[in-house]
């Protein structure tokens, strides 16, 4: 369905996951408000990953760092010199471009503004515009020359996107990359490196070369694992290998921001920092990637939907090993999810020489000294929760040979992911009697999980509205439930009706039971 994206994004607004942050004045450019059930959807996403990584782990211990970061942190980790993409300005439309997304021949480029993409058919709020180098060039055969210049450009000149997003030191070879200008006398200017990171002022000082008065918005949380390693090392005992784990915000100020949350400038990441004796990097970035890719399908993502990117030689960051990047099958395209990267000794290596603070470790029983190696498995949190809903939109056909057409957007979240677990739903809300009963199984699990309590409109419409957000069951309290005999003759009394979202299939379950059923499912 090419219009997959653009009905997820509308659902995504109309029902609450996600909304254009400051949309009431044009929206800000790169940046997400998550609405009741988005939040709550992260939340679930969030908690599972830290029980599973940190709570459910002797050798992983967690810390929470700030975001605002002090510049030499930044400065020995090779961001403040080296964190940044190539960029090209237009002058005549006064646009900001990467330089990879512009044809060198014609000079002209696919211009994302806002989160539109009509490429992949869908587009949230501005529209699509094409950027014309040539005055007198022709709009319908620029538009074209971009289409297809997206498919063409980097295969034919072997350039891959990745060379392009520098990170730490430059090798000659990245740099090479940037060499594919713009056509002569087209109105691009020469590409130039855009640092990614957001400069703020720290106190009142008015003095621009104080440098304690200048902080950065973290890029990635990584880097403030690595200057506490020591204290988490002194203050926690433990020993090599043991990981770090950190939840958190990151800020890139990406050029051009694009497919939904995809690629946003304020986002969060989930990420391990994992210690190890050199001999075990390898080793272990393997069972990482494994360990991983068992993560997603426990929350939903199937194996077949994953991609396993083993990253080139050339492609991955100098200091690096081994890289795999983990790739999802977007409706917009296979992409990144996660990275799970051998990043060596490099990161305590530089904070050491910076820091000119010793950050060996001591092996008490080898009597060995060294600065620790490390495996990241680093992953988006936005990106992971995009994936889920994504993953989770399916729109049933359930017309009868015949009838008239009849379909149901069903969210088909896991248990332990969706947002809202159980709708409690009484048969007639102008049944005093039905209302209090059902009040009262709101009452028995509302401390426990999220409900939602819903008595309007006819119990069928209840049903799809649920199914629309993601609600694995429904409850519904009838007049069986107050003692009155079902066709059979059956009592029924203080049972409930639960209906399965994804098979729409209705069983019946004794009241006193429903709280152990539903928590061995939603966990
Ligand atoms: P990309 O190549 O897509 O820019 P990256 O390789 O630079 O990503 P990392 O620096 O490895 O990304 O960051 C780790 C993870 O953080 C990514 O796998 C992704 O899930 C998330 N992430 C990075 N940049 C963004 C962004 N702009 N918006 C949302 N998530 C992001």
């Amino acid at each position: 369905d090419p219009q997959k994206m653009e009905k997820i994004v509308s659902l995504c607004k109309s029902k609450g996951f996600i909304y254009q942050s400051g949309e009431l004045y044009g929206g800000l450019n790169g940046c997400w408000d998550y609405g009741p059930l988005g939040t709550e959807l992260k939340r679930n996403l969030k908690e599972y990953w830290w029980r599973k990584n940190v709570q459910e782990r002797d050798d992983i211990l967690g810390m929470d760092g700030s975001i605002l970061t002090h510049q030499a942190v930044l400065t020995a980790s090779g961001h403040v010199g080296g964190f940044s993409d190539p960029m090209c300005d237009c002058l005549l439309s006064k646009a900001r471009l990467r330089a990879d997304q512009i044809d060198p021949q014609s000079g002209t480029a696919y211009h994302y503004t806002g989160a539109s993409h009509e490429e992949s058919g869908w587009s949230v709020e501005r529209p699509f515009s094409v950027l014309l180098t040539d005055p007198n060039q022709d709009e319908n055969k620029a538009r074209k020359t971009a289409k297809e210049y997206y498919s063409q450009f980097l295969s034919d000149k072997q350039i891959s996107p990745k060379k392009l997003s520098l990170q730490g030191e430059t090798s000659s070879e990245e740099k090479d990359t940037t060499r594919y200008n713009p056509a002569n006398g087209s109105l691009l200017t020469e590409p130039r490196e855009f640092n990614l990171m957001f400069q703020t002022k720290m106190g009142a000082s008015s003095d621009d070369s104080d440098p304690n008065a200048v902080a950065y918005l973290r890029p990635e949380t990584a880097q403030t694992i690595f200057v506490q390693y020591k204290n988490v090392l002194d203050s926690s005992r433990v020993k090599l290998p043991f990981g770090i784990a950190q939840i958190g915000k990151a800020f890139r100020n990406e050029i051009n921001p694009r497919n939904f949350t995809f690629r946003s400038r304020e986002f969060e990441q989930m990420e391990i920092e994992y210690f190890c004796h050199p001999d075990d990097g390898l080793r272990l970035t393997d069972e990482w990637l494994e360990k991983r890719l068992c993560f997603y399908e426990e929350i939903g993502i199937p194996r077949e939907k994953l991609h396993i990117l083993d990253v080139p030689d050339g492609e991955r960051a100098f200091y690096s090993e081994k890289t795999y990047d983990i790739e999802y099958e977007f409706p917009f395209g296979i992409q990144e999810l996660e990275g799970v990267a051998y990043r060596t000794n490099y990161d305590l290596g530089v904070h050491q020489e910076h820091s000119k603070k010793t950050l060996e470790y001591f092996d008490e029983e080898t009597k060995e000294r060294f600065v620790p190696h490390v495996v990241e498995p680093s992953a988006g949190c936005d990106r992971t929760a995009l994936a889920l809903i994504c993953e989770a939109y399916d729109v049933e056909d359930l017309t009868k040979d015949g009838g008239k057409k009849d379909e149901r957007t069903v969210m088909r979240f896991k248990p332990c992911i969706a947002p809202i677990k159980a709708a409690i739903l009484p048969l007639l809300k102008n049944k005093p009697e039905l209302v209090e009963k059902a009040k009262e199984v709101k009452n028995l699990l509302q401390p426990f999980m999220n409900v939602f309590y819903d008595e309007a409109a006819a119990i069928g419409r209840r049903y799809r509205r649920q199914d629309e957000i993601g609600t694995p069951f429904c409850i519904a309290i009838d007049f069986q439930t107050l003692g009155e005999a079902d066709e059979d003759g059956n009592d029924l009394t203080d049972t409930v009706t639960i209906r399965h979202r994804d098979s729409m299939e209705q069983e019946r379950i004794a009241i006193k039971d429903l709280l152990p059923w539903l928590l061995e499912r939603i966990r």
